[in-house]
Order: C-alpha cells, then sequence, then structure tokens
C-alpha cells in the first residue's frame, strides 16, 4: 500500500502539496481542538499537557458545536485515554478517590450511539415521560459512529457522515426499528424518492487509478465496463479497457476472462457442494487456485471488499464475493437463494426483500439527532424528520438539570456494578471517569450500549464464561477521510465521480452523495465547494481477520494527523492531476474520522467456528446480569443500525422492574 511518507519526504513536495497552506486543521494541535481563547477543549487533555482543567463540563460551553471541529475525529484526542488507562490497570490509581454525586435514575446508559439512544426512547415510552435517565458517552459528541461532520467552505454549509453513511441493511428492518423510523418521522422510500439527486452527477463516471509504486506506471483509466460492480456504468469489453492500463498482458487476458468468462471452474460439482468449498476458501484462493489467475491481478482486486468488510480479498470468503456480484462465478450456475455459508451481510443480498435506503446528508446522524431532539425537550428546534438537517442542536441543554433525560459527553463510564449482592439488589453503581476524576452515579438499571470488549472491564464481577464471550470479537477499523473543496471542476474535466485506488494509501475516493432536504442544499455544479470521501482500511494481508484488526487498531492510533494529511494531498494531486486539481489551491479543510473500533465484528466461516444456535458468542455475551443488561451492535455481531436499535429494544425488555 502506497505510503509516501515512507522515507520520501521532502520539504519541496510538501509545498506543492500545500502542506503549509492554513486551513481548518490549523487550529488544530495534531487533532486536538484549541477553542476560544487557547484553552483545550478538553479538560482531561489539559492536564495531560499541562495546562490549567476547565471546570465546568466542557459541554456546557458557549461556543461548543462538535460537528464543526475538523482534523482528527472519530475517536478523536481525549475519548479513548481512560478506556486505555482503565484497560492497562493505570486508572483507578491516577484517578484518586471516587467522588459521589448523589444523582440518582431509573436508568443509566452507557454509551450514546444509536443503541444508546434507542434503548432511552424505547425505556422512556414503556414507563412514562417522568422517567429520569442519564447517558453518558466518552465522546465530545454523541451518536456513536453515526457522527455528524459539518463544513462551512466559502460560505456555504456542507454536511456528510464522518461514520454511518445510509439507512440500509442487509435484512428488513425489525417491526421495533421500522417503527422507530416512522415515529421519527423518517420514511425511507418515500424520501430516497423526493430528496436523493441523482442528477447532479450526470455524465460522469468511475475509473481506476494504477500508482507506480504497485503497478509499474502512473494512470487514471476511466469507464471500466459495468463500473466497479459490473451493473452499472459504461458499456465495452474489458479487453479494451484493460488495454489502456498499465497491467501486464498476462493481467489484462486474465481479468477479461475473470469478468467476462462464462467458465464453470467447478464442473459436476453439485450446487450445493461448490457453494460449501467455495466459502470456505478466499476470494483470492479462488482466483489464484480455482481460476488459476496470474498473480498480477490480485493487486487490482485486493483492496474492493475494504468498504464493506473492511479487510481485503485474502480474508473473505468466495462465496461472500459471489453474492456481493463480484466477477468469476458467472459460468458456475450457482442459484441466488438464501444458502448456509455466508457472513450476515452477504445472507442479505441473495434474500429478495424491498429497497429500503436513505442517506440523509449527514448519514444516520440525523437518526441520533432526531432522537436527540425527541430525549431533551428544547435541545434543538424544529418537529420533522428534514428540519432536524440544519437544526443546530443546543449542546448546553443536553446535561441540563431540568431535564429528565440527560446526556453527558467527555464521560467514560469504568465501573457498572449492582449496590450488594446481584440477585437481590435494587440497584446500580456506574462510575465514569471524566477530567481525570472519577465520579459515582446510581440507576435502578443500567443498559450497556457500548462496545462488547470495553464491558469485562466495567463488570469484574460479570461470569467468566460471558467476559470471554464479550472479549471474542474484534472490531474492524475503518478511516473515512473527508476533504472540504473549494470546487470540483477536476472531476468534471476527467468524466469521474469516484476513483478505486487498490494501491494507494486511501483505496478509493468519491464525490459526496447528492442529496436535497429541508432547507439543505448539495452541491450544484462543478464551481460550487464540495466534500469528497476517502476509504482507508488499515488491515494486513495475510493474517486472520481479527489479527488484521488488531494490527490496524495499533496502526490507526499510532499515525498521526500529518501523515494522513501528506498522503491525502499526494493522492488527490496525483489522481486528479490531469484535470488539473492543484492540491495547495483547491483544499480547504481536512477531517479524518479514525475508527479503530468500527464495524461491530461479523462472523466469517473462514476464520471462525460454525457455533450452534444460540451459542455464537454475541449470544452468550449479550446475557442480562442482574440489573445490568447489554445493548449495541455487538451483541448482534452485525455492523447495521437496525441491529444497534433492536438489541437496545431488547436490553430494555430484560429489565427487571
Ligand atoms: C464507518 C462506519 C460506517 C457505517 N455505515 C453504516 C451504514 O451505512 N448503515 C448502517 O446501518 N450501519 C453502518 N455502520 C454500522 C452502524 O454505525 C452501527 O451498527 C451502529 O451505529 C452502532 O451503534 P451502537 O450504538 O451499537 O454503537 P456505537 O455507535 O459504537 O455507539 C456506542 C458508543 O458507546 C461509547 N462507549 C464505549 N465505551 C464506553 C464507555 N466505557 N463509557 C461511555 N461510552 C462508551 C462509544 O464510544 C460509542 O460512542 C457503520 C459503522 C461504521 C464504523
Amino acid at each position: 500500500m502506497t505510503d509516501i511518507t515512507n522515507g520520501k519526504r521532502s520539504p519541496s513536495r510538501d509545498h506543492e502539496l500545500g502542506m503549509n497552506r492554513s486551513i481548518t486543521r490549523r487550529d488544530f494541535l495534531n487533532g486536538i481542538a484549541i477553542g476560544a481563547g487557547g484553552a483545550l477543549a478538553s479538560p482531561w487533555l489539559a492536564s495531560l499537557l499541562g495546562a490549567p482543567a476547565v471546570p465546568s463540563p466542557a459541554q456546557d460551553r458557549p461556543g461548543y458545536y462538535p460537528p464543526t471541529l475538523t482534523g482528527m475525529r472519530g475517536s478523536h484526542p481525549g475519548s479513548f485515554e481512560v478506556a486505555h488507562a482503565l484497560r492497562d490497570g493505570t486508572f483507578w490509581q491516577d484517578a484518586g478517590k471516587t467522588i459521589e454525586t448523589g444523582e440518582e435514575y431509573d436508568l443509566i446508559v452507557v454509551g450514546g450511539g444509536i443503541s444508546g439512544l434507542a434503548a432511552a426512547y424505547f425505556y422512556r415510552r414503556q414507563l412514562g415521560s417522568s422517567s429520569r435517565i442519564l447517558i453518558l458517552d466518552n465522546h465530545d459528541d454523541f451518536g456513536g459512529h453515526a457522527k455528524r461532520n459539518e463544513f462551512h467552505v466559502a460560505g456555504r454549509m456542507l454536511l456528510t457522515n464522518g461514520g454511518t453513511f445510509a439507512i440500509e441493511s442487509p435484512f428488513p428492518y425489525s417491526k421495533e426499528a421500522r417503527g422507530l423510523m416512522t415515529e421519527l418521522g423518517i420514511d425511507p422510500p418515500a424520501f430516497q424518492k423526493k430528496y436523493a439527486d441523482n442528477h447532479v452527477y450526470d455524465g460522469l463516471g468511475s475509473a481506476y487509478f494504477f500508482d507506480k509504486e504497485t503497478f509499474g506506471a502512473e494512470r487514471l483509466v476511466a469507464n471500466p465496463p459495468g463500473g466497479f460492480n459490473g451493473r452499472q456504468g459504461a458499456s465495452g469489453k474489458w479487453a479494451d479497457f484493460l488495454a489502456r492500463t498499465p497491467l501486464s498482458s498476462d493481467a489484462q487476458r486474465d481479468i477479461a476472462r475473470i469478468q467476462e468468462g462464462q467458465v464453470d471452474y467447478m464442473e459436476g460439482v453439485p450446487q450445493a457442494e461448490k457453494k460449501a468449498r467455495l466459502s470456505k476458501m478466499s476470494y483470492k484462493d479462488f482466483l489464484l487456485k480455482v481460476v488459476k489467475a496470474h498473480p498480477d491481478v490480485i493487486p487490482v482486486y485486493q483492496t474492493r471488499t475494504h468498504g464493506l468488510y473492511g479487510i481485503g480479498i485474502d480474508a473473505v470468503p468466495a462465496l461472500d464475493c459471489w453474492a456481493i456480484h463480484f466477477p468469476g462465478f458467472q459460468g458456475m450456475g450457482l442459484d441466488r437463494v438464501p444458502s448456509k455459508g455466508l457472513t450476515f451481510t452477504a445472507l442479505g443480498e441473495v434474500t429478495p426483500q424491498e429497497g429500503y435506503f436513505f442517506h440523509f446528508p449527514d448519514g444516520n446522524a440525523s437518526i441520533a439527532r432526531l432522537l436527540v431532539r425527541s430525549l431533551v425537550p428544547g435541545s434543538a428546534p424544529g418537529n420533522s424528520a428534514e428540519d432536524v438537517v440544519t437544526s443546530k442542536i443546543d449542546y448546553g441543554r443536553l446535561d441540563h438539570k431540568d431535564s429528565p433525560i440527560r446526556i453527558r459527553l467527555n464521560s467514560t463510564a469504568v465501573l457498572a456494578r449492582h449496590v450488594g449482592d446481584s440477585r437481590s439488589a435494587k440497584q446500580v453503581e456506574v462510575v465514569y471517569g471524566s477530567d481525570k476524576k472519577a465520579y459515582s452515579v446510581r440507576g435502578k438499571g443500567a443498559v450497556l450500549a457500548c462496545w462488547n470488549m470495553v464491558i469485562p472491564y466495567l463488570c469484574p464481577d460479570l461470569p467468566a464464561e460471558q467476559k470471554e464471550a464479550l472479549h471474542y470479537g474484534v472490531k474492524v477499523p475503518l478511516v473515512y477521510t473527508v476533504v472540504g473543496l473549494r470546487n470540483w471542476t477536476a472531476f468534471h474535466k476527467l468524466g469521474v465521480r469516484g476513483v478505486s485506488c487498490p494501491g494507494m494509501y486511501h483505496s478509493s475516493l468519491n464525490l459526496d452523495l447528492a442529496v436535497n432536504i429541508g432547507e439543505y442544499k448539495s452541491s450544484e455544479s462543478p464551481g460550487q465547494p464540495i466534500l469528497v470521501h476517502m476509504l482507508r482500511t488499515p488491515c494486513a494481508p495475510g493474517l486472520s481477520a481479527r489479527e488484521q484488526q488488531r494490527a490496524g487498531h495499533y496502526e490507526l492510533l499510532a499515525t498521526p494527523f500529518e501523515t494522513f494529511e501528506r498522503n491525502i494531498r499526494d493522492q488527490l494531486a496525483r489522481v486528479l492531476g490531469g484535470g488539473g486539481f492543484d492540491p495547495a489551491h483547491d483544499i480547504e479543510a481536512i477531517t479524518v474520522n479514525r475508527w479503530p473500533h468500527g464495524y461491530a465484528y461479523e462472523y466469517n466461516p473462514l476464520w471462525d467456528p460454525d457455533w450452534p444456535e444460540g451459542k455464537r458468542p454475541c449470544d452468550i455475551a449479550r446475557r442480562p446480569f442482574g440489573r445490568i443488561t447489554i445493548a449495541n451492535s455487538d451483541a448482534a455481531a452485525a455492523a447495521y443500525t437496525d441491529q444497534a436499535i433492536d438489541q437496545g429494544y431488547r436490553a430494555v425488555q430484560e429489565l427487571p422492574s
């Protein structure tokens, strides 16, 4: 994977790239927000860096509005240090005596993502509007992965998703999840019809960028037949497209065969057996050992699974790749019907169902904002799913003493235990770390809507089998980089809206999806500012899926913003240079949404056993424990919003009265 910072940094190249340019990230010290008057936004970090701690909770300070922060976001500096100190066993010695707040609630929710917010919503609906609920989250903003990125470029507000992209799932939304959408005023199919702008990019297609470090020569080649997924985009023959690439003749011949050939590579083998074999081999092995393709084809396909799986084709089963319409299987006579041996995501692909998709301009952050507006009256103006898109949240209202439901940000739970024996206790105590201190609150129950891996540290009293199950899955690391550009004339000149860059630091880049809803208008013409999404998946091919994910966590936390920025500028300059793109002039803002703990771990036939019904680690991990129940998408082993909602619903039903 090309990383231009590996020994190739040069002052003159930095100058060309605009590393010296003043863009919004200049307000950041390696991604750490510097607030008004030079105060550090995170009191915790302030104390680490020797500056005076800000005594009042950060979210109550005037001007506190995390969606507009740029630089290093996602797991931003200040959000994970407490949890890591807890893991490393150093939190308690540094925190000193726990401060009793005296606060008592009906319910304490740990985790302010969609699952935790939905749990609070369901609890209030069930137990009444006077229910007192406290929601704790370690980030400076609510929403978990469903985060909003809000840019202001040349006087225009541009929104996009910092994480969760859209309402879409492998399977139809459940009665509860769909019901919640309806209560929030969201009708995905109707919104998609009404608000998605399907014409602004008319005439622009897709392209591959072949970088010289991986492919020997540098070239942007537009219009692969059928686009990236073979089902849309340009027409034509693959041989003609490939002839324009720098790929070897062996690679060209075999890619054309993979894309267009009608070969049954397992002739005579019964269909069920074919599927069973394909589910136990990677797509890479399928290409090399079954299709017998030349190894030069692998770099072209290696990253194609990154967006959906967070790992490359070496670690994704061939049967999944068939289900998600990868090429090579068209002559094998495989029926598109649900079958064993598919991951959750791929099984949904072969299960017939109606369309249920909508992308809000800020992704599913709009769902989180609608939930917050409902839970905390006065937190945002408006009353429709349309107007929430441009309404401004008043963060000062979120943890207000007059509100029965409070959302406390920058607060990492470090302990959740029963007050007394778990079988008879009437209360749960939750301790959270904030400003390097420990604070205690009590509730009649607690829903842990945080990540499975953190729960054993919070609840040392859990049974050993449950703790082991909670530790099993390893969340998938991902980076959603967003770059604010002054205009998109380079894309227009090159005739592209999305580029696959299989050898580069970010494996793809795309113009933001255009949606016009309420008062929000996306970019309408090439001369206007726009946001570009870039995807990076820090996996380590050759290892098991879980090991790749662990390696990715370390890489992400060890990579400074400057390294991202240099690679972003270099990549955009090289890919779009032919269209006149100038990174020193055209880039207005950069946000790196870093998610070391991204997608929930989905079970994968290549790496995980085929557990009997009810015995998967997530089934054991989500067992209720007295007055403590467990929500979040890890509890379903499925990285989707509806799953997070369903788990929030279940966790509330399991709370004892
Ligand atoms: C980059 C990305 C893109 C995605 N795109 C889609 C998509 O397009 N469609 C879709 O349906 N799904 C998508 N998903 C999956 C979807 O976002 C999740 O399934 C869902 O949002 C998970 O919600 P959650 O509340 O379970 O977890 P999270 O969103 O992770 O929220 C849990 C919260 O708990 C916090 N927490 C953890 N430990 C503690 C602690 N000790 N104390 C306090 N707080 C704590 C976490 O920091 C987090 O804020 C995507 C996920 C990612 C990462």
